[in-house]
């Protein structure tokens, strides 16, 4: 099975126009995806790809456009760059022999306030070129000149962000750190109605049910329909219920109160990062007044369906709730939007496709805008009265 993007470290090119990213790009994805070019400003489009590096594991790598790119386009596409940084875990930064100005000290600000660690890749043309700056910069880095095999220069290249990312020792949350142990049982409720993709289940279910084999956990995967037989032939209660948020008020009526039981979309708010800014978030809901405005954002891009989650479903559940049509925005894609403080309320997807540093941006830009934010899961079960009884695992 293919790996997530999400759970793919994200590596993003930048540098000044004709330093070599193309060629850099390239070489790390072994083809030729970059055009390579000496026209200044040749990659105009942000150019990525997913791929395995032996020792790093999956990546994605993004090609970006010369932060100093002053052709008409140019401020267009620099932005486009910038908005690569809301998806890196790390920068690198490719430097031509001794040239380092201006340019490249906004890029390391810039790189320095969105808290991304960067190293740096000598393009040496003439060997030995950039010592006097790498001396002086005294930051990670390596040299590239077209006399290195790829071999070489990966293992170089992974070895340095392994170590900047300090990625062997990274411990990230896990789907059931704190709630479930091995041996432990739990049933994981997941509806497969209209909405649902043909022939396959969702990410966040697949990712949950696959992290609770891994741990040893007793796993049960049943229909709602299902969920009472199945209570019904086990000898005991089942450690933790796991269900669908558009399930969730069908199943909470049909389990008896002293099961615990919790939403795909909680344990996912938790492990991507924002658990109780999302569960505050939805409080807000019930202060949402006629001329208030909502932002429901998604992060892909899809076909919307009959039935569609954020366009159809959560509107029509608002507004039986508030009694009104509240004024709602839609935005989907990686482009979240800077001016959030027109909105009372953002209701975000799930985020599974997002990184866990993706998410917390889009959760620190809402704070910083003193907007509220929330997820579609919980806005669901607060809208159906329920996620003080689905998120109380998480209440110390
Ligand atoms: S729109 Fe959101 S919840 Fe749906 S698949 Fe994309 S990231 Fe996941």
């Amino acid at each position: 099975m293919e790996v997530a993007k999400s759970n793919r470290k994200h590596i993003g090119l930048f540098g000044r126009t004709n330093v070599g990213k193309s060629t850099i790009f390239n070489l790390i994805t072994g083809q030729d995806i970059s055009i390579i070019s000496n026209i200044k400003g040749t990659t105009t489009d942000i150019v990525e790809k997913t791929l395995e590096l032996s020792t790093l594991g999956p990546v994605v790598v993004f090609d970006t456009a010369g932060l100093d790119d002053e052709s008409i386009l140019g401020e267009e596409r620099r932005n486009k760059t910038h908005k690569v940084f809301e998806r890196c875990d790390i920068a690198c930064i490719i430097v031509e022999d001794n040239l380092w100005s201006e340019p490249e000290d906004q890029l390391v600000d810039s790189l320095n306030k969105n808290k991304i660690p960067f190293i740096l890749v000598f393009n040496e043309k003439n060997l030995g070129s950039s010592a006097v700056l790498r001396n002086k910069l005294n930051n990670s880095s390596m040299v590239y000149n077209s006399n290195i095999s790829r071999d070489t220069f990966l293992t170089e290249f992974t070895d340095l962000i392994k170590k900047k990312l300090n990625v062997d020792s990274e411990s990230e949350i896990g789907i059931f750190d704190d709630i479930l142990n091995s041996k432990q049982t739990c049933i994981f409720v997941t509806p497969i109605d209209s909405g649902a993709p043909k022939g396959r289940l969702i990410m966040p279910q697949v990712q949950a049910l696959r992290a609770a084999l891994d741990l040893g956990i007793i796993s049960l995967v049943v229909q709602p329909n299902e969920l009472e037989n199945t209570l019904n032939t086990l000898k005991y209660k089942p450690d933790l219920v796991v269900c669908d948020s558009q399930a969730v008020k069908f199943v909470i009526e049909h389990i008896p109160e002293d099961i615990k039981i919790t939403t795909f979309s909680i344990l996912f708010s938790r492990l991507k990062g924002g658990l109780y800014e999302e569960l505050k978030g939805a409080n807000t809901i019930d202060s949402i007044s006629k001329t208030d405005k909502i932002l429901i954002a998604e992060a892909c891009t899809h076909h919307s369906q009959k039935d569609d989650i954020g366009t159809i479903k959560i509107p029509n559940l608002l507004k039986k709730y508030l009694g009104f049509s509240p004024n709602i925005t839609h935005i989907h894609g990686h482009d979240f939007p800077n001016d959030l403080d027109t909105y009372k309320l953002i209701i975000h997807c799930g985020a599974c496709m997002l990184t866990r540093k993706e998410k917390l941006n889009r959760i620190a830009k809402a704070k910083q805008s003193e907007v509220a934010i929330t997820n579609y899961g919980m806005a669901i079960s607060y809208l159906n009265g329920y996620l003080k009884r689905t998120s109380e695992i998480f209440i110390k």
